[in-house]
């Protein structure tokens, strides 16, 4: 399997879910801070409708959260186990992190969300992907 068609990498990439090819936002740089939030209506490649219904990224500030903790318990880890030094130092640094990556983490966020709920199908040609087949 090539990288740019697995999960993973369509994700960080801020691609996609269905077809991993077409990008979520309009402005491909995340800290272009006015267009931070600015999504494509419709996937450029298979033309999934990317806000399916109101208030669809509601959940992704759970996501945020999540990305948030996760970064921080990883950069404690490496702080705790290569560095020697006050953990107030961390605490510095890390709160510096955190906010350097919040437009990254926004996004992020975001992609992690539709993806949670859009399951790859490049093949799939439904304009909405959470309509039910009757
Ligand atoms: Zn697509």
């Amino acid at each position: 399997m090539k990288l740019d068609k697995t999960m993973l990498w369509a994700t960080f990439a801020l691609k996609c879910p269905r077809c991993r090819q077409g990008y979520l936002f309009k402005n491909r740089n995340p800290y272009a801070l006015k267009e931070l939030s600015s999504m494509n209506k419709t996937c450029s490649n298979c033309k999934m409708l990317l806000d399916p219904e109101p208030s669809f990224y509601y959940g992704s500030m759970y996501v945020s959260y999540g990305l948030t903790v996760g970064f921080s318990i990883l950069t404690f880890l490496i702080w705790y186990f290569f560095f020697d030094v006050d953990v107030m130092y961390y605490l510095i640094f890390n709160a510096i992190f955190l906010l350097a990556l919040v437009p990254y983490t926004f996004q992020l966020a975001r992609a992690v969300w539709i993806t949670i709920l859009v399951k790859y199908n490049p093949a799939s040609i439904e304009p909405n992907p959470l309509k039910k087949k009757d």
